[in-house]
């Protein structure tokens, strides 16, 4: 959804309705038999949604522009399918992004060993917060560890964490404004350490 400027307590707001119109159906029928393709396509609608008189109104989507061409009989469900399919690898492909120039950067940064034993051999780039919670690669999150430390950091160990942590705080002075170091003690009344993102960072 865009908006066109705050809105104004005093005038009445021009909101643009969420179903599509006659005309920009037609730009979409339009540019798709000029084999245009969908991101092409939902520029153009946008572009003429932005010269209405609308103060809010709604920016269509990629997805939105397959989805009408799927409801104008232009393409299959199955096509919509398989453009849905293409789109999840893409999506996907976030997940190299920048990471070989940060692993190169982190690995100089490290002097090419593991942090934690010094060893040169079996090195694995190491995220320090899962990358599931960050989806990004960076210098800031990263760190060399051989194999066994890897798998040792992986799986919640007390020393290695806290040593991790006083490491990146001796490259970084601001770490410890953007990161800490959790304590939490588990079941078996054994403290874990673990390195979160400080709330105020994120
Ligand atoms: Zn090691």
């Amino acid at each position: 959804m865009g908006v066109r400027f705050p809105p104004c307590p005093f005038l009445k707001m021009r909101m643009m309705p969420n179903r599509w119109s006659s005309e920009q159906n037609k730009i979409v029928e339009d540019l798709f038999k000029q084999g245009k393709s969908f991101e092409e396509i939902s520029i153009a609608v946008n572009n003429h949604i932005k010269k209405l008189d609308y103060d809010i109104f709604f920016e269509r989507t990629p997805r939105s522009v397959v989805f009408k061409c799927m409801n104008l009989g232009l393409i299959s469900s199955k096509e919509l399918e398989d453009w849905d399919k293409i789109r999840k690898v893409k999506l996907s492909k976030y997940r190299f992004k920048d990471r070989d120039k940060v692993k190169k950067n982190v690995l100089e940064r490290d002097n090419n060993s593991c942090v934690f034993c010094g060893s040169k051999e079996k090195l694995e780039f190491a995220h320090i917060i899962p990358f599931r919670m960050t989806k990004k690669n960076m210098e800031l999150e990263g760190i060399t560890l051989c194999y066994e430390h890897h798998r040792r950091y992986d799986e919640g160990d007390n020393e290695l964490t806290k040593f991790i942590f006083g490491k990146m705080n001796l490259y970084y002075p601001e770490y410890s404004e953007f990161y800490k170091l959790e304590i939490v003690s588990c079941e078996s009344h054994k403290e874990h350490a673990k390195i979160i993102q400080s709330p105020s960072s994120r």
